[in-house]
């Protein structure tokens, strides 16, 4: 297959490559490259000419909880401690409940499969069945997701409160089933975060992470009250990313995703370095939950890997537009206010961290570069009046600061349309 149009993607991350009305070729999934003419051994394989188009790689959500979609832009007006009580909480209780949870995971599912993102990582609730579900659906829409059971035994409400042992029976079951019946669809051991689980229950997750040979998610260093709370119930902890790592549950050698990592010290980045950790940077949460500006310049400097998180509902935007927007004014606002050494991210860098930066937890993805996985977004940004003619690298500049999802055109995962705009 073919895409014509002008393309623009990341070779590294400060190497931006812009190709107008140039050729995509994508064979069994993958991208073998771009060209300005069809070469020869191509010359048979069908071309879609996009016209005057942008297409750009796929982008990654490093941190999105599906359960929070439906009270996205609510509530906003606390800290994170007492949000997670008073909203977000009691919302994921109703997910014990089949026909609500069916209900609002195909509106998230729905959505995200307009949006940018091809591939993320996502926060299920503490139910495996409907958990499971979501699982499925996102795995016939074909989007390729990593999806957790989230597990709670400790500092929880009444009803999110789980049972040590049952916990980890439940995400057994959870962990087997996702394996045996998705395609696209891994699962991920997901504890909630630090305070919500007790030791025996990190231990045994790590147990369960080494036998499937599974990913981690979880959250580190959002808040300071979090973080005080987090080596208050934890003595032995060095700093917050050690009371994961004392349990296994911290990269090495398997990967983790850690969203927000406002706090995070010298020491614990370090071990985030050497653990080789993902960031998954969540500005809009960030700004909207008080909790601060995350030093993403730092964590690039350092070589820290760094993707973005839309992390509904902290965040209030499914689009990863809008989290490329919010890095680059948090970026703005860290180095204006807290450190003038760090300057601020580019344009490019956001789309580097929203495309390469990110999909690189799934292997090669989120490039046009040869051997990448053909991931694709067909960008119509025709809605957008100017009365003189923008080049590409401006229309994609304008898309990221304007940051709407509704831009989407089609949508390949794999090399295969998954979706396509009426
Ligand atoms: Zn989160």
């Amino acid at each position: 297959m073919i895409l014509k149009g002008n393309i623009i993607y990341m070779c590294d991350k400060d190497t931006m490559i812009i190709r107008d009305k140039h050729y995509l070729i994508i064979q069994n999934r993958l991208v073998k490259g771009v060209f300005e003419t069809v070469p020869e051994r191509y010359q048979y394989e069908e071309i879609i000419d996009y016209g005057d188009k942008l297409i750009i790689p796929g982008m990654s959500d490093l941190h999105v909880h599906a359960p929070q979609y439906a009270f996205r832009g609510m509530g906003m007006d606390m800290e994170l401690l007492e949000w997670l009580n008073e909203h977000a909480f009691l919302e994921e209780e109703k997910f014990s409940d089949e026909e609500y949870s069916n209900k609002a995971y195909k509106m998230f599912a729905e959505d995200l499969l307009q949006s940018p993102t091809t591939r993320a990582c996502i926060f299920g609730t503490i139910h495996k069945e409907s958990t499971y579900a979501l699982a499925k659906m996102l795995d016939e829409m074909e989007m390729i997701t990593h999806v957790g059971k989230v597990n709670m035994d400790r500092n929880s409400s009444i009803s999110l409160q789980e049972n040590t042992i049952e916990s980890i029976k439940d995400t057994e079951w959870y962990i087997r089933t996702v394996i045996e019946n998705c395609k696209n669809t891994k699962p991920i051991i997901t504890p909630r975060f630090v305070p919500s689980c007790t030791d025996e229950l990190m231990i045994m997750l790590a147990e369960l992470r080494e036998k499937y040979n599974l990913g981690v998610q979880s959250h580190l260093s959002e808040n300071p009250t979090e973080v005080e709370w987090v080596l208050s119930l934890n003595r032995g902890a060095k700093h917050y990313g050690d009371a994961y790592d004392m349990f296994g549950l911290f990269g090495g050698n398997h990967k983790a995703i850690m969203a927000h990592c406002v706090y995070s010290g010298e020491e614990e980045m370090e071990r985030m370095k050497e653990n080789n950790v993902y960031v998954a940077h969540c500005p809009n949460s960030n700004f909207n939950l008080a909790s601060g500006m995350a030093p993403i310049r730092k964590y690039l400097q350092k070589g820290i890997k760094v993707g973005l998180g839309s992390d509904i509902a902290g965040g209030t935007s499914i689009s990863l537009f809008r989290a490329m927007q919010d890095a680059i004014i948090a970026s703005k606002m860290n180095w204006r206010y807290l450190d003038s050494d760090k300057k601020p991210i580019s344009s490019e860098e956001a789309f580097y961290m929203a495309t390469m930066g990110g999909g690189s937890y799934f292997g090669k993805v989120g490039s046009f570069l040869e051997g990448y996985e053909a991931d694709v977004l067909i960008l119509n940004d025709e809605k957008y009046k100017c009365p003189h003619s923008l080049n590409s690298k401006e229309r994609l500049e304008r898309l990221i600061y304007l940051a709407e999802s509704d831009v989407i055109l089609e949508k390949y995962v794999r090399g295969k349309s998954i979706y396509k705009r009426n």
